[in-house]
């Protein structure tokens, strides 16, 4: 590889450093090397109703098809959690939930809890992808974050921004996993990181993430979409199966027990004097929702709460069905009058939609066997 690629390369580099990205590399074009994985994921149904997921397989797996001609990926990654929100974890679950703060509150995963980070990187993106174009334009550019056919912690390991953990996200070995992936995929001569000098697996012996898991949905290196509450609650358009109901606790868009529960994001590593500070577009502007103001939303009321955020991708239909589910788990241990009698409205009034009836009956059968469970105690 010439000093004039060698060049060009560290000068893309800085221009996203420059664009405030937390980390960035460059990924050669390969096929996905992991295939045949990919394709017995597929093929045994593990990505549920994610179904754009099969009809892209083939894209996905082989980059050049999502751009003809690409000979590297600019690969960049948004740190989305500051230091100080990074430890409020949960011990235990059932402390966290809504009943200790004195109302009835669904939690979201924190990649949603500030801005849309589909615009806040694209608009980025688009920028780097533009001054690029103009400096060469016999080649071509195409931008890329989680909505496109691109598998980006596979590119973004090769880009030596670091490894895919056992929870199958990738973990930069200072920064952690709170990150969001996206980049461009361009024709233009670069200088990829070396197969030598990609990260190495630190998982290790470990197996926090697989033990915490709720729904217990995890095998090292793979994710059963279908029992994963992110998936749950974002993707699933239909009921959920109701044995994974309570294990969804008070999670109304998204899950982060696997990530809260990995050391790589521990206090000890946020310590660490280097950590590039989180993107300021991503500062929470809350933490969940009141289940209560949920269960009584109207369109209106979901496209107000949702503007700017990446929870507009949840259906109004969809965020009842979540927080009715919530509002079960949270019955099931705790007195809400107010909730108790929301659901039984819903329960019975003919006009609701059938999927938001159905999550508000099983939450009042959860909180009536959980009330006949104690009423049985000595
Ligand atoms: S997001 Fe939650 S449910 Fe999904 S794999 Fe991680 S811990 Fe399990
Ligand atoms: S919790 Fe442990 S096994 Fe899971 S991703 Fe983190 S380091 Fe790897």
């Amino acid at each position: 590889m010439g000093s004039e690629v060698r060049e060009r390369t560290q000068r893309v580099i800085e221009r996203c450093r420059s664009q405030g990205f937390a980390a960035a590399g460059i990924a050669s074009i390969e096929p996905s090397h992991r295939q045949e994985a990919w394709r017995s994921w597929i093929g045994s149904g593990r990505q549920g109703e994610m179904t754009y997921l099969d009809r892209t397989l083939e894209v996905r797996l082989d980059p050049n098809q999502f751009l003809p001609g690409a000979r590297a990926a600019v690969v960049v990654a948004d740190a989305y959690v500051t230091r100080s929100l990074r430890f409020q974890r949960c011990e235990s679950i059932a402390q966290d939930a809504g009943v200790l703060q004195g109302e009835a509150f669904g939690r979201i995963a924190r990649y949603a809890r500030g801005r849309d980070y589909h615009s806040v990187m694209t608009k980025r993106l688009h920028a780097l992808s533009d001054a690029l174009r103009a400096e060469h334009p016999n080649d071509s550019f195409r931008t890329f974050v989680d909505i496109h056919p691109v598998i980006e912690r596979e590119l973004a390991a090769r880009a030596g921004l670091g490894w895919i953990g056992k929870h199958t996200l990738l973990i930069h070995p200072r920064i952690g996993s709170y990150l969001l992936l996206g980049g461009i995929m361009t024709t233009l001569e670069l200088e990829p990181v070396a197969e030598g000098q990609r990260v190495i697996d630190h998982c290790g012996s470990c197996t926090r993430c697989i033990d915490a898991c709720p729904t217990g949905c995890i095998t090292p290196y793979s994710v059963d979409a279908q029992r994963c509450i992110a998936y749950l609650t974002i993707e699933r358009r239909s009921r959920v199966p109701e044995e994974l109901r309570a294990n969804m606790h008070d999670w109304i868009f998204g899950c982060d027990v696997c990530q809260e529960v990995c050391p790589h994001n521990s206090l000890r590593a946020a310590a660490r004097q280097d950590l590039p500070a989180a993107n300021a577009a991503y500062a929470p502007l809350r933490e969940g929702f009141d289940l209560l103001s949920v269960l009584g939303w109207r369109e209106e009321d979901r496209a107000k709460a949702f503007r700017t955020t990446p929870l507009r991708r949840a259906p109004l239909d969809q965020f009842r069905r979540n927080a009715a589910y919530a509002a079960g788990n949270l019955l099931a241990g705790s007195f809400h009058p107010g909730l108790h009698t929301r659901l039984q409205a819903i329960a019975a009034d003919p006009t609701e939609p059938e999927l938001v009836r159905d999550a508000a009956s099983w939450a009042l059968r959860r909180a009536s066997r959980d009330d006949a469970a104690t009423a049985r105690e000595p």
